[in-house]
Formats: structure tokens, C-alpha cells, sequence
């Protein structure tokens, strides 16, 4: 198949103002069906880097953990430009991160903090296992209130069970989401006024499917 790059430009200022949160929470999830369809959108990146150079306008913040299978841009099928990225292993929150995403919203524009969580992590599996490493044991500790509130699971506590991890990993999430609006009050204040939203979501590893929670 012989297509032309369908896109050539990056975000503009206005193009940004206009959106809604709604409208980015669609567009993203437009782009999640692509992705899991496989029809990606063709982009000329070396036009849109040279069309980037003066200023960025991406619709979103998307925080991920780091694992590799999960290709943030390409999930949502989005380029140069479009998205600010935030990626710490078990998609966990401290200052610098909030920092980010206040940077990202306040100041740059985005209006939307989607934090994703995903099939099978590793972190969430050494969180549980209490792994101790080095400062991963710090990293892992920020995961504990999510381990916490899946106390009512009734199969085995422990790595080894996919339905126990799967859990905690969509608690981490909603941990995750309510520590942004706990510990940010520049991003509770926009969510409250409807300048931006707040959402976690999920992805599939088998299928690449994003839900959001
Ligand atoms: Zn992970």
C-alpha cells in the first residue's frame, strides 16, 4: 500500500484552545482504536520536527509506567507535538511529576492528566513481593496504599496471582488519581472549573486496548 504521510503539521496554539477535555479524552481513545486495528496514522516526522520547533500545543499529559511494551504515542496514535509524557515505573506520583503536570496544563495548556496502568507490571509485581533494591525499594513503598486497599482479596495475596496483580494495578490507578487532586491544588482547581480533566486508564497488553477506569 502507497500512502502519502496523512499528517504533516503539529498541534497549533489555536487548535489547542479549542479543545475540550472532552474532545481530547475522544481523540485519544479515537487513537487507541487505530491502534488496536493496526491502521496507524502515517506522519512525516521530519516535517513535524522542523514544524515544532518554535513552540509546542499538545492536547495532553499522559503519565505511564516505563515499561517498554507500552509505546504511549503510538497507543494513542498521536506524534510530534501532541502529547507531554511522564514515565516512572508503577505510573506513581511525587513533587516533580505533579510539577510536570501542573507545567503541562497551567502553563502549556493541556487539558487532560490521564494516568495509564497496564496489564502484567513488573512494579506492581515487586511492590507486592516487597522486593528491596536500592531505591526501587522507595519507588515500590509509593505503591503500597494501592496493595492496601485490595486487603479484602480473598485468592492468594501474592505475584503469582494474575486476578490479585490485575487488581492492584487498577487501584494503583485510582491511588494515583486521587493523590493528583489530593496533593495538587493548581490541577484540583482547574479540574473543578472544567478547564481540564482528571482519568485513569488501563491498557491490554494482549490486545493494546485502552479502557478508561
Ligand atoms: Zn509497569
Amino acid at each position: 500500500m502507497n500512502q502519502e504521510p496523512l499528517i504533516e503539521r503539529v498541534l497549533s496554539a489555536e487548535e489547542q484552545k479549542k479543545l475540550s477535555p472532552d474532545d481530547v479524552l475522544k481523540s485519544l481513545i479515537e487513537g487507541n482504536k487505530r491502534f488496536v486495528a493496526g491502521t496507524l496514522t502515517l506522519r512525516d516526522h521530519s516535517k513535524q520536527i522542523r514544524d515544532a520547533v518554535n513552540g509546542q500545543f499538545p492536547k495532553a499529559i499522559i503519565l505511564s509506567c516505563i515499561d517498554s511494551r507500552v509505546p504511549v504515542e503510538d497507543v494513542f496514535d498521536k506524534g510530534i507535538g501532541d502529547l507531554f509524557v511522564a514515565r516512572v515505573a508503577g505510573n506513581i506520583v511525587n513533587e516533580d511529576i505533579l510539577g510536570s503536570m501542573e507545567f503541562s496544563c497551567k502553563l502549556a495548556g493541556a487539558k487532560l492528566v490521564l494516568v495509564i496502568g497496564h496489564e502484567y507490571c513488573g512494579a506492581i509485581k515487586g511492590a507486592i513481593d516487597n522486593v528491596k533494591l536500592g531505591n526501587l525499594s522507595t519507588l515500590l513503598n509509593k505503591i503500597k496504599p494501592a496493595i492496601d486497599k485490595c486487603c479484602d482479596f480473598k485468592g492468594e495475596k501474592t505475584s503469582k496471582s494474575p486476578e490479585f496483580v490485575d487488581l492492584v494495578i487498577r487501584e494503583n490507578v485510582k491511588v494515583t488519581v486521587d493523590a493528583i487532586r489530593a496533593q495538587s491544588e493548581v490541577l484540583r482547581e482547574m479540574e473543578k472549573s472544567g478547564e481540564i480533566k482528571i482519568a485513569g486508564a488501563y491498557y491490554d497488553m494482549d490486545t493494546g486496548l485502552v479502557t478508561i477506569l
